[in-house]
C-alpha cells in the first residue's frame, strides 16, 4: 500500500485547528502538535486576567476536538526546529519526517527592547500569563488592605497598562469594572479613590486601527470608568515598582501589564526561514514559505501583504489562512493549481465594558449597546465547545445581573513575574 502523505501542523490555535478541520477525513495522515493540550480562545483571555471568567471557560482540550477525526493524531510538545531541505521537524528532541508542514505557532509579546519590560511587566498572550496576572491583581488588594503606609498602598493600587490596542482597552475596562464593582464591596475599608488604572499609549489615540470616531468614543467610555488614558506617552523603562515614561516622568506601580506589541512565535535563529517585519515568516499568496516547497505558514506567524498592507494578526485572518493552507496542500497532492489567499474581512470589534463596545462592520460604525450585543453574540458563537459557551453565558449573565464576579480565588501558582520585596518598608510579596 502506498503510504499517505503526512501533514504536520504545529500549533492548535485558530490557524492550526481550522487547517485540521479541512484535512479531517481527507486522504492524508495528520499530526497536530501543540505545547499545551488545550486550545485557548484568546479574544476572551483578558477576562480571565480580570477575574471575569475561569481558565476552563475559554480553553478546550485538543483531544476532545479531535475525537471524531480518524486521520488526525495529537502530540503534546514543542516544535523546536525545522529542516525544510530534508522535510524534517523536531518535536522537542524527536525528529519527525513530514511531506507538508504548516507552521501555525502564532505570536508572542514584543517588548521592543524597553529596559526592564521583559523582566518586570506582565504579558497577556497565554493562559499561563493571564492566571498569574489575575492572582497578582487580587493579591495587590490583599496587600493594600493590610498596608498602613499610604505611599506604599497607592503604589500597590496603581495598575498600569501599556498599549491601547484592543487587549489594552478591553483589559483596562474590565479591570475598572472589577475594582469599582466586586472589589469595592470586598474591601469596604479601602479608599477606592487611591486606586489608579493608567492606560499608556505611544500613539495619539486608542484603538488606532478603528475609525477615529470609535477611538474617541472608546476613550471617553474608559475615562467615565475612571481609567486615566495617557496618549502620546511611550514607556522608556520598567522597574519592579515603577514605570518611567519618555521625558522622565515616573509612575509608582507594582503592576505593569504589557499589551504593547507582538512578534512571531519563532526563535531568533528562525531556522533559516525568510523573515518579514516583526519576526513573521514571509509567505507567498498561496501561504507557502517563500522558496521552501512543502512548508506552509498561517495565522499570526505568517507575513503576507494585501494591497500593499500587511494583513493584521486577528482571528479571522488566522482561521481563513488555516483553511486555505490545508486546501492548497490537498491541491498540491492532487497536482491541481494552488489557490491564492484573499482575506474576507468580517469587521472589527472591541469592548470597553458593560453596554459599551465599538464595531466597524460592513462599512458602518457601531458603538454603545448595539455594538456590545454584537460583540457578545460573535464571541459566544466562535467559542469552541457547547459547554464552554454555556459556562461563559452563565458567568456573563451573573456578572451583568449581580455586578459580581465568581472567580476571585488567589491560588498558589508559579508567578511569571516576581514582585521583589519593597525597597522601602520591606514587606514580603504575596505569592
Ligand atoms: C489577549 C488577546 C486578545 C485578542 N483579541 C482578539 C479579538 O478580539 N479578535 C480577533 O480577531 N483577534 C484577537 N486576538 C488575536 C487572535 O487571537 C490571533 O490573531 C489568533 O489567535 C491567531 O491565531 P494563530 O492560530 O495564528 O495563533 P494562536 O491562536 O496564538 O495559536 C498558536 C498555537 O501555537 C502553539 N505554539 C506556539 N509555539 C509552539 C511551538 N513551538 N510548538 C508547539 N506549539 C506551539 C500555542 O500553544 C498555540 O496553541 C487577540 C489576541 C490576544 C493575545
Amino acid at each position: 500500500m502506498v503510504p499517505r502523505p503526512k501533514v504536520l501542523i504545529a500549533g492548535a490555535g485558530f490557524a492550526g485547528l481550522w487547517a485540521v478541520q479541512r484535512l479531517q477525513n481527507a486522504p492524508v495522515d495528520v499530526i497536530l502538535v501543540d505545547r499545551n493540550n488545550y486550545h485557548t480562545f484568546l479574544p476572551l483571555l483578558y477576562q480571565v486576567a480580570a477575574a471575569e471568567l475561569g481558565p476552563t471557560d475559554i480553553a478546550y482540550p485538543i483531544r476532545s476536538v479531535l475525537r471524531k477525526s480518524r486521520n488526525v493524531t495529537f502530540r503534546m510538545g514543542s516544535l523546536t526546529q525545522v529542516d525544510p531541505a530534508t522535510r524534517t521537524a523536531w518535536i522537542d528532541a524527536d525528529p519527525v519526517e513530514y511531506d507538508h508542514l504548516i507552521l501555525a505557532m502564532g505570536a508572542t509579546t514584543h517588548f521592543f527592547g524597553v529596559p526592564g519590560a521583559a523582566e518586570h511587566a506582565f504579558p497577556l498572550r497565554t493562559m499561563d500569563e493571564a492566571v498569574p496576572l489575575r492572582h497578582h491583581v487580587l493579591g495587590r488588594f490583599e496587600a493594600a488592605a493590610a498596608e498602613t503606609d499610604p505611599v506604599l498602598r497607592r503604589r500597590m493600587l496603581t495598575f498600569t497598562i501599556v498599549g491601547a490596542g484592543p487587549t489594552g482597552v478591553e483589559f483596562s475596562g474590565a479591570l475598572a469594572e472589577l475594582v469599582h464593582g466586586p472589589l469595592g464591596r470586598d474591601y469596604p475599608d479601602l479608599d477606592l479613590s487611591e486606586v489608579r488604572i493608567v492606560l499608556l499609549e505611544a500613539m495619539d489615540r486608542v484603538l488606532s486601527e478603528m475609525p477615529e470616531e470609535l477611538s474617541d468614543y472608546a476613550r471617553s467610555r474608559l475615562e467615565r470608568r475612571l481609567v486615566e488614558v495617557r496618549l502620546g506617552t511611550p514607556v522608556s523603562r520598567v522597574q519592579p515598582h515603577a514605570v518611567t515614561l519618555e521625558g522622565g516622568d515616573q509612575i509608582a506601580t507594582d503592576t505593569v501589564v504589557w499589551t504593547g506589541g507582538v512578534k512571531g512565535a519563532i526563535g531568533p535563529e528562525a531556522w533559516g526561514l525568510p523573515m518579514g517585519p516583526s519576526g513573521r515568516v514571509r509567505v507567498t499568496s498561496h501561504l507557502e514559505v517563500e522558496g521552501m516547497p512543502g512548508l506552509w505558514c498561517a495565522g499570526d506567524l505568517a507575513y503576507l501583504e494585501e494591497e500593499g498592507e500587511a494583513l493584521p494578526g486577528v482571528a479571522p485572518v488566522a482561521l481563513q489562512q488555516g483553511t486555505t493552507a490545508a486546501r492548497n496542500i490537498l491541491r498540491t497532492i492532487r497536482n491541481e493549481p494552488l489557490q491564492p489567499f484573499r482575506y474576507r474581512d468580517p469587521g472589527m470589534l472591541a469592548v470597553i465594558g458593560r453596554n459599551a463596545a465599538v464595531a466597524r462592520v460592513g462599512g458602518r460604525n457601531l458603538r454603545g449597546f448595539p455594538a456590545w450585543v454584537l460583540w457578545l453574540v460573535v464571541h459566544v458563537a466562535k467559542l469552541i465547545g457547547f459547554r464552554n459557551r454555556m459556562l461563559v453565558l452563565v458567568n456573563w449573565a451573573w456578572n451583568y445581573l449581580f455586578f459580581d464576579r465568581a472567580v476571585r480565588l488567589i491560588l498558589p501558582y508559579a508567578r511569571s513575574v516576581p514582585v521583589p520585596p519593597d525597597i522601602v518598608g520591606s514587606r514580603a510579596p504575596e505569592r
